[in-house]
């Protein structure tokens, strides 16, 4: 079921009563998300992630817009009968009633030619509770679980009428680091088996990346890039982007160019032509040096991390005056950590050029032509 946003808005009164405008929640979404694809909808707190997610579902209606599943406009449809399921970060189970109970409290409601009779029920209770890998755990109240457990309880339940949509909004939260890495693959394992479009909210880059088809990132309301988690991350369409996604984090020097050359600070370290002369913000992913004694960017060495798979260099540059610089090396690299400068070349491919003003990105060589 492919599920059209178009153009949607949402505003709210501020809560703040002395601001009289209003909180523009979300600011003319549009997305076409296609049939059967898990979508991992990523931004800082109070993007709208939530908000979007809302108008989905029809908990929010939205101030303007229309939302489509498939052909049917659903924006005037209630929760019930657009055939979402949803799952929250509070797994909110009923507390007295059993893990079969929770997951058959849904089939349950159903009025007139949708009823089923008990044994149906039973047997989908069952495959759901199958598929979220629970089924030995039917007896069980929701307080004698691991919040891992519930959360999965939570998934059965709101698959076990076979939704159209599937909504999740940070389901892995409350979760301990290693049951989030593995709730998150199983999240991904039952998507891909039961082929329902997904809409996944997150603020953890990293989990959005792992395990969406295509990842939508937001910035106060408003649509920031929509595409595949490695194109967003190769081609960020702006610095907000670049900055948000990658661990650790890119690094931004300030930098100009003049003639074609891209200077940070004193060092000219890269051809950037056709790149007009300008001030600009350079970001540099982690993994983007090459360390070499006659490299281009000189910097002054701080200190040296080994963590097994590969090496940190820790190191400073006059263009970057508040952080550290963090390069990521292969393990085989010998970086020498008592020396007072370092020096990298840059893969042109791991910077980005940005307007010192708007902050979009300004493509350069092979991308400024493509
Ligand atoms: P996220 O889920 O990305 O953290 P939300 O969608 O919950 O963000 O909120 C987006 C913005 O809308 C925030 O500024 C939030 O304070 C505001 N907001 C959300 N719900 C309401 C509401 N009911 N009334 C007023 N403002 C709201
Ligand atoms: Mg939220």
């Amino acid at each position: 079921m492919k599920v059209v946003l178009q153009n949607l808005t949402k505003r709210y009164p501020n809560r703040n009563k002395k601001i009289r405008e209003d909180v523009i929640a979300v600011n003319g979404f549009s997305f076409e998300i296609p049939s059967g694809k898990l979508i991992g909808l990523l931004g800082p707190s109070g993007c709208g992630k939530s908000t979007t997610l809302n108008l989905i579902c029809g908990l929010e209606t939205p101030t303007s817009g229309r939302i489509f599943f498939g052909d049917d406009d659903v924006t005037d449809l209630p929760p019930e009968h657009r055939g979402v399921g949803l799952v929250f970060q509070n797994y909110a189970l009923y507390p007295h009633l059993t893990v079969r109970q929770n997951i058959l409290f849904p089939l349950q409601n159903l009025k007139g030619d949708k009823k089923l009779s008990k044994e149906v029920m039973e047997q989908k209770a069952l495959e759901a509770a199958r598929l979220v890998q629970i089924e030995q755990l039917m007896e069980r109240k929701p307080s004698e679980m691991s919040g891992g457990q519930q959360q999965r309880v939570a998934i059965a339940r709101a698959l076990v009428k076979m939704p159209r949509v599937l909504l999740l909004d940070e389901p892995l939260s409350n979760l301990d680091a290693r049951l989030r890495l593995q709730t998150r693959e199983e999240i991904r394992r039952i998507q891909r088996e039961t082929g329902i479009t997904t809409v996944f909210v997150t603020h953890d880059q990293e989990e959005a990346m792992s395990i969406s088809d295509m990842i939508v990132v937001m910035k106060d309301g408003t649509v920031q890039q929509i595409g595949a988690p490695q194109t967003v991350y190769d081609d960020p369409t702006n610095l907000f982007v670049a900055k948000f996604l990658g661990t650790p984090a890119i690094n931004v020097f300030e930098g100009e160019v003049k003639g074609g050359m891209l200077y940070i600070g004193e060092d000219a370290v890269l051809d950037v032509s056709p790149v007009s002369d300008q001030k600009v913000w350079v970001g540099v992913r982690p993994e983007g040096f090459v360390l070499s004694g006659e490299g281009k960017l000189h910097c002054a060495m701080r200190s040296v991390e080994v963590m097994g798979r590969d090496k940190s260099v820790v190191c400073a540059h006059p263009a970057m005056a508040v952080e550290n610089i963090r390069a990521i090396l292969s393990s085989e690299a010998q970086p020498d950590p008592h020396a007072e400068t370092v020096c990298f070349d840059l893969k042109p491919q791991k910077v980005h050029l940005f307007h010192r003003e708007n902050e979009q990105r300004i493509p350069f060589g092979e991308k400024a032509e493509g």
